[in-house]
């Protein structure tokens, strides 16, 4: 049988930070009479006829029950005193930029995951300091100091457990996880909390029996590749703390996708249709998340027997819309002429990215 080696890499020093609701925090800053209050930036759902979805949303409105990916007509009916506010991403995305220069101060190893979001190498740093969770310290005053906006912090030797501490306490948090801790803090995390672990493979492992990091150290090696090739090999290892991928600078984003594959197939238009709108406000969501517009849409389609087409579409005008996404997903669907094929895969993404500006 074939045996990988475990090699744990835990010289180096990795912080995460993930500001505290973002947008929903920037209107607050900018209108003080919202502090307090249930922010909820999405098109309001009494305007749009209930249309959109929910962005971010400040911590008031989280008790609620309202969180980000909701539709806007769920948070309104789940939070009635909400105070609904459109995006005003170009402002977002000028505070995005001068988060991301607050981090160069510190290192140039930087991997921003999103608008709000980042990993920093700080092994080597430009004031030399050798210990990280002063650094995240020195970071998260910087922003307060400046930007008015909080953020949560994760330290450790790698980013997947970086990025598991920054979630451990929020909002202005500072979490660190140690060699001798990742164990058992591992043990006991749901899995999923395990970052990276799509909904899709934890019902499957729900399946076979794992629900927190201790049943997944019960799984053998080999069973886990078989049921999920490399990202098995990889769980395999996040499970013992072990992730040794590298803080990757420069990481230009060249598309918005999202995708999914149904055990049972699908024949009917109405199934398809319905899929194509979950995807599109997944995608939407992202698009958000991200700060981006995109003018070309591709539709990717696997049918029963494993034929994959892609087909796309060049718009006039860029879009993030979830409607717009959507009907002309619909439109390239349907110019496919494939009826009862059986589907087993859809996936939409949007490319030709630009900045969101405006709104
Ligand atoms: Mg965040």
């Amino acid at each position: 049988m074939l045996i990988f080696p475990l090699i744990n890499d835990i010289s180096r020093k990795i912080i995460h930070i993930d500001m505290d609701a973002f947008f929903a925090a920037i209107e607050v800053r900018d209108n003080p009479s919202l502090r307090g209050k249930p922010v909820i930036i999405a098109r309001d759902p009494r305007q749009s006829g209930g249309r959109g979805v929910v962005s971010t949303c400040s911590y008031e409105a989280r008790e609620f029950g309202v969180h980000s990916a909701m539709s806007s007509k769920e948070a309104y009916e789940r939070c009635p005193q909400g105070i609904f506010i459109s995006g005003h991403y170009d402002k977002y995305l000028k505070v995005g930029q001068e988060l991301r220069e607050i981090f160069f101060r510190y290192t140039d190893l930087v991997e921003p995951m999103s608008i709000d979001e980042a990993y920093l190498d700080v092994t080597e740093n430009k004031l030399g300091i050798s210990s990280a969770v002063k650094i995240a310290k020195l970071i998260q005053y910087d922003i307060w100091n400046e930007l008015k906006l909080t953020a949560s912090a994760g330290v450790s030797y790698n980013k997947f457990l970086a990025k598991i501490a920054s979630d451990m306490e929020k909002p202005c948090g500072l979490t660190l996880i140690r060699p001798d801790d990742a164990a058992s803090i591992l043990s006991e995390l749901p899995i999923e909390k395990f970052y990276g672990v799509g909904k899709k493979s934890v019902e499957r492992l729900h399946g076979m029996g794992v629900f927190k990091g201790s049943d997944l150290l019960e799984i053998p090696e080999m069973t886990l590749i078989d049921k999920f090739g490399r990202f098995g090999f990889d769980l395999y290892r996040k499970a013992r703390g072990i992730s040794n991928s590298p803080v990757k600078t420069h990481r230009i984003r060249k598309s918005v996708g999202k995708e999914r594959t149904y055990g049972k197939l699908l024949y009917r238009l109405e199934d398809v249709n319905k899929e194509l709108s979950s995807l599109a406000q997944r995608v939407a969501v992202s698009l958000d998340k991200h700060g981006k517009v995109g003018r070309t849409i591709v539709i990717k389609v696997r049918y029963a027997d494993f034929t994959t087409l892609t087909k796309r579409r060049t718009l006039d005008f860029p879009t993030a819309d979830q409607e717009e996404i959507l009907r002309i997903s619909e439109e390239i669907f349907d110019s496919l002429g494939e009826t009862n094929k059986g589907v087993r895969l859809l996936g939409i993404t949007l490319t030709n990215l630009e900045d969101k500006v405006g709104e």
